[in-house]
């Protein structure tokens, strides 16, 4: 959890955030198609397009550090928890759909989360087929989701870690489990009680999401699409947590997409292309792929590194390296304000973040074991310096 203990009803002021009526990155709905949840990187991985090495790898490169292993453990055991009856009688609360926002927002607050914001669920997010990661070979399954309204939460993967961490070592894939575990503990939560209020509500979570999360954070004013290839930036927690989402019919008002200046940050930053081990991120100009103005990234590449890292469990060097991975101090509050505000002050940001050595490792802030579960049974071993045989440098 995020430790900012003196939120007002947000936890961050997103308030002071500008608000568009359409998120910075074109999204042209008439040319999206609903893909497969098999086309994302790790599904071809489980199911072998990457060749038996990631697909091997794809089965322990999680549960290979004990404490991922522990928060995927939990992920899994909530699994069948992520929908349920709804109540046959509506709850006796206010239909007010802006009253009903904050108090859901509020409710997800409560139960932890670090961001929340709510969007109308477009059509072209809902994935068409199920992929059964346990189970590759198996028949994908269609997807049927109609709720009109996707509620996002955030969750941050914890500054100190992040400064303490190369990108890639044997931290790197906890920080992602644990809040995956964290956020879907939270939209499993927020889904039941909005089905006892006599609702319908879905929770979507890593790695059982029905949706492609991103198009959902973007209408959520959740943050803006960054050049580390699909993942959305927030505007306080950079890109630095992971997201679930609940669906569902309760009526809500949508939030507006936001722009803090972001496209312009990163078409001239470029650090974590510059960072990246696998070279998977791309140092040049933005793309139209299935209707989505993006940034284009190398999902082979970044899937092989994450799978296959023989010196570490997973990646997330352009997390770690990106100038907006920043704690919420009053300090870097006042930067984040004037690089909100002036193309100078971004590019000062750019020049200052090297300078003053962010992005390296502070081995001081250090807390966690580097073990390898070799076997999966229990017998651990203090990792060798093996190279990863997907790094490109
Ligand atoms: S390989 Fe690592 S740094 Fe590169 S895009 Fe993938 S997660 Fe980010
Ligand atoms: S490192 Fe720079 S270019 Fe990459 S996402 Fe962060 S701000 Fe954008």
């Amino acid at each position: 959890m995020s430790g900012y203990h003196k939120r007002d009803w947000e936890t961050f002021p997103m308030h002071k955030i500008k608000r568009v009526d359409r998120p910075t990155t074109l999204i042209n709905a008439n040319e999206v198609q609903r893909v497969r949840e098999r086309e994302a990187g790790f599904c071809k991985a489980a199911a072998g397009d990457y060749g038996p090495v990631l697909q091997r790898e794809f089965r322990r490169f999680v549960p290979k550090h004990p404490l991922s292993r522990a928060a995927s453990w939990m992920s899994n055991a909530m699994r069948s928890l992520v929908d349920g009856m709804v109540a046959a009688q509506k709850a006796p609360i206010p239909t007010d759909p802006a009253a009903l926002s904050r108090h859901i927002k509020e409710t997800a607050y409560f139960l932890r989360a670090d961001a929340v914001g709510i969007c109308e669920l477009p059509g072209y997010a809902v994935y068409s087929h199920k992929f059964d990661f346990r189970n590759p070979d198996a028949d994908e399954i269609p997807i049927e989701l109609n709720h009109k309204y996707a509620i996002g939460i955030l969750i941050d993967q914890d500054y100190r870690t992040s400064s303490a961490f190369a990108g890639s070592d044997w931290i790197s894939n906890a920080m992602s489990m644990v809040s995956y575990a964290t956020s879907g503990f939270i939209a499993i939560i927020l889904a039941y009680y909005i089905r006892r209020l006599g609702y319908p509500a879905k929770a979507h979570y890593a790695p059982f999401y029905d949706i492609n999360v991103p198009p959902v954070l973007l209408l959520a004013g959740l943050g803006e699409m960054s050049r580390i290839g699909d993942s959305v930036l927030h505007p306080f927690l950079g890109p630095r947590f992971k997201a679930a989402v609940v669906t569902t019919d309760l009526p809500l008002l949508p939030d507006k997409p936001v722009d803090f200046g972001l496209q312009d940050f990163c078409s001239k930053c470029k650090k974590c292309a510059r960072e990246c081990p696998s070279g998977a991120i791309s140092d040049g100009g933005k793309v139209m792929f299935n209707g989505y103005e993006k940034w284009p990234v190398n999902v082979k590449k970044c899937t092989g590194m994450r799978v296959g890292n023989q010196r570490g469990s997973g990646c997330g060097t352009c997390i770690k390296v990106c100038p907006w991975n920043k704690p919420y101090t009053p300090f870097h509050r006042a930067v984040g304000w004037a690089v909100r505000h002036s193309g100078i002050a971004r590019s000062l940001a750019m020049w200052g973040d090297d300078l003053l050595g962010y992005g390296k490792p502070d081995d001081s802030k250090k807390w966690w074991y580097d073990l390898e579960d070799v076997a999966g049974d229990g017998i651990l071993q203090i990792p060798g310096n093996k190279k990863s045989e997907f790094e490109e440098r």
